[in-house]
């Protein structure tokens, strides 16, 4: 035998890199090596899990294939390089501290949710981390948020504070230990622990803090509850008491809540589910889901919970700490919102917790295990089988984005609202964190803190930054002051266009539409309502919505009841006042005279094309929404009503040949929208021929885009494509038409997106010798 072994020899070293650390890579490959007979060592390094392996031929090749073949269902395997190496006639099979030589950027694993046995492990009165609120083990558990730096290991996450017990340091050695180097490791006797404090922070003396937060939750009571990323605002969903009291506090008036229910078959009593929501809503990622709200639910969630909207926001319980607030089924839903001041950035600080949300919540269910990278949740729908992200970031923030080219290391600094920022590198892009609205200093302060710690990891240093062509964006500015050489100004249709290229691995040529809210245009006109015809590289303006204005600029973005005024007059002049409309009850205080003023003169009242402003517009004739409380709220509240509807037709469209552009006319739309409210038609119905025309109106629109141009590639981008109504019957009639729809699963089609489309438009924008044709109109 050992002979053999001599004669056919072979001795390799593996590099397997991918979502390989933290992941419970190298007990399996401990366990692997173990089963082959094979001798040598496993390691972390900066570029992966890296194999030294001796053993006969056979038995190195059926290792090999069973490292690709077998591996843990957290990593994911992009690549496994092998090179030979010396015989060292190496006894036994060993795993390795960490290297740290640093080359390539590490993948860290994002948070991962209770997996199924540490549950058993919990509800067992037997095991010793019966009821514990902080069991994982490597299949499941925090990473991205307590990773202070790498390569992963103990010391470098913020559980380096707590000594582990000799029985956990023991699972911890054990290779066939499922708590086998499981960085978070923890028990009762070792780990973190919970404490319940009043609103000024003082401890409220209980032996069962849990219960206790419990009974609290059942009284009515706000709690702010420290989680995996963050807090949450938490309170019973069941009841329009503390919700009614929990929005007045937050200042929060009708932007959807998201709601936690303790499992699968309880999520069933009130929405409509099929099995792929199912397995979304149960997968490691456990994101918030958007589900249609059953009509005859088998018990309440309160009105107040997600208002005017037929879709509900819900994920399962992801945390132990999460279970455990469901024990004995007190609760059955619970709203968990971000725990943030209104506009700043979720807060993980246990002290500025406190301080910051105490005016909203009566109790603070905290812990000691410190949360190094904060995390919201991630809000997704399900989309033909697989999730499309409408915010990325816990369960995925910050795994890489495969991109289909190479560039250098590239900074992207992303949008104004729900910002991220992306770093790039190779054929990687990583998306930081949901990081939120750049308008204030909190949030500036994250997204710096958050950037200099991605940097570091990944160890990427910007040689480009790409920012938006917006010069009043913070994060543009922020980009104009960096140090790097090459920056390069991205449109912002264009990133949205190029992020859904991107992450749908397309390099090439194609059409886009990107309907959105708003954008800057280099023409000194806000964009909104575009088709582009484009590449990484650059982009014409084949068609777009005409433009319409809006008197007094952002004012109208909030208040819609100006926008429909403006276009009103715009399109049909002042015989429009006499038409009896809800509408004209917003206006206070000769306002209607101001909007007129501005209009006529064109006194700050820049032109738009946007399609979210013209979902506005038809929301505020309805009487539906004249105050935008939340970005896209009259174009939410419009999509809702219209899945109520039923309808057939579309109002008169047209689409007029403008040199080398197609102009859209809607105004055949919004004529048809008012001519059906004044015949007293329902809004339901006239919502849902509003949807129609616009499906009808790209459809068609690029039908003759196809005819002219030849692309028969058409991507789909920006945030009123969240819609999913207006997604879906696009996707259906372009597919009817033999064209090739592609939308967005990775990233979000609203400019939480826009930073990866900025990072693939600069990457391949330096890759060129001559001036590409961007901004050309
Ligand atoms: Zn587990
Ligand atoms: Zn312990
Ligand atoms: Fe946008």
């Amino acid at each position: 035998m050992k002979a053999t072994i001599q004669k056919n020899r072979e001795a390799v070293l593996i590099v397997v890199k991918g979502v390989v650390q933290g992941v419970g890579f190298r007990p399996f490959v401990y366990n692997l090596a173990h089963g082959w007979g094979i001798g040598g060592r496993v390691s972390n390094s900066t570029q992966g899990v890296v194999v030294e392996a001796e053993g006969s031929q056979e038995a190195i090749q059926g290792f090999i294939q069973d490292l690709r073949g077998q591996a843990p269902p957290l990593s994911q395997v992009e690549e496994i390089e092998i090179y030979p190496k010396r015989w060292r006639s190496l006894q036994g099979f060993h795993i390795k501290e960490s290297l740290s030589a640093r080359k390539e950027p590490t993948l860290i694993s994002p948070d991962v949710a209770t997996c199924e046995e540490c549950l058993q492990d919990m509800r067992n009165p037997a095991n010793r981390r019966y009821r514990y609120p902080f069991t994982n083990c490597t299949n499941c558990g925090p990473r991205f948020s307590i990773i202070q730096g790498i390569p992963y290991d103990r010391p470098m996450t913020t559980m380096k504070a707590f000594e582990m017990c000799p029985q956990c340091e023991a699972e911890y050695s054990d290779p066939a230990n499922r708590r086998f180097h499981a960085q978070p490791n923890a028990c009762p006797k070792c780990g973190p622990w919970l404490t319940l404090l009043d609103r000024k922070g003082g401890e409220v003396p209980t032996s069962d803090p849990l219960q206790a937060a419990i009974e609290l939750l059942r009284k009515e009571h706000i709690l702010a509850i420290r989680g995996l990323g963050g807090f949450h605002l938490a309170c019973d969903a069941t009841k329009d008491g503390p919700v009614g009291r929990l929005r007045e506090r937050k200042g929060r008036e009708a932007k959807p809540l998201a709601v936690m229910i303790p499992e699968l078959e309880t999520v069933k009593e009130v929405c409509i589910t099929n099995q792929d929501e199912e397995d979304i809503l149960k997968s490691p990622q456990s994101p918030i889901l958007l589900l249609r709200k059953s009509s005859h639910p088998g018990f309440k969630i309160s009105q107040l919970v997600a208002p005017q909207n037929r879709y509900l926001g819900v994920m399962l319980p992801y945390t132990p700490l999460h279970h455990l607030l469901f024990e004995g089924r007190k609760l059955k839903a619970l709203v968990m919102t971000s725990g943030n001041p209104r506009g700043e950035p979720i807060i993980a600080d246990n002290r500025e917790a406190i301080k910051k949300l105490g005016p909203v919540a009566d109790y603070f269910l905290v812990h000691n295990r410190p949360i190094w990278n904060k995390t919201d949740d991630s809000v997704a729908f399900s989309m033909e089988g697989s999730p499309s992200l409408i915010r990325r970031s816990r369960g995925w923030a910050p795994s890489p984005i495969k991109i289909p080219l190479s560039v250098p290391p590239i900074l992207a600094c992303g949008g104004n609202y729900k910002n991220t920022f992306c770093l790039a590198k190779g054929e990687r892009a990583f998306l930081s964190q949901h990081i939120g609205e750049l308008d204030n200093l909190e949030t500036l302060r994250f997204f710096r803190e958050a950037l200099r710690r991605f940097k570091a990891w990944l160890n990427i240093e910007p040689q480009v930054v790409a920012y938006d062509l917006h010069p009043n964006y913070l994060s543009t500015r922020f980009a104009q002051g960096l140090p790097a050489e090459v920056k390069i100004g991205v449109q912002h249709h264009h990133a949205h266009l190029a992020s859904c290229a991107a992450e749908n691995g397309w390099r090439g040529k194609a059409l886009g539409v990107s309907f959105d809210g708003s954008g800057y245009g280099p023409d000194g006109t806000i964009w909104g309502g575009e088709f582009l015809l484009f590449d990484l590289k650059g982009f014409q303006r084949v068609a777009h919505l005409s433009p319409f204005p809006l008197p007094g600029g952002e004012l109208s973005i909030r208040r819609p009841y100006r926008t429909a005024l403006g276009y009103l007059l715009h399109f049909l002049g002042k015989e429009a006042l006499q038409l009896p409309l809800k509408l004209w009850q917003e206006f206070k205080g000769g306002e209607i005279e101001i909007v007129a003023k501005q209009v006529e003169k064109g006194v700050n009242s820049p032109l738009t094309s946007s399609a979210g402003r013209l979902f506005d517009v038809c929301s505020a004739l309805l009487g539906l929404c004249f105050y935008n409380t939340y970005e896209g709220r009259a174009a939410v509240e419009l999509e809702s009503l219209a899945q109520g509807g039923n309808a057939e037709g579309v109002y008169p469209l047209q689409i007029r040949e403008n040199g080398e552009k197609l102009a859209l006319e809607h105004q055949g739309i919004i004529t048809g929208v008012i001519e059906d409210l004044l015949k007293g038609e329902k809004r339901e119905k006239v919502a849902l021929r509003f949807h129609r025309s616009l499906v009808e109106l790209i459809i068609q629109t690029c039908d003759q885009l196809y005819q002219r141009w030849g692309e028969e590639r058409v991507f789909l981008s920006g945030g009123v494509f969240q819609n999913r109504y207006l997604l879906w019957q696009t996707i259906d009639g372009l597919r009817k038409m033999g064209l090739k729809p592609f939308y967005h699963h990775l990233v979000s089609a609203n400019d939480g997106g826009i930073s990866l489309g900025q990072a693939v438009i600069a990457g391949a924008k330096i890759k060129q010798d001559v001036p590409s044709n961007s901004g050309k109109d």
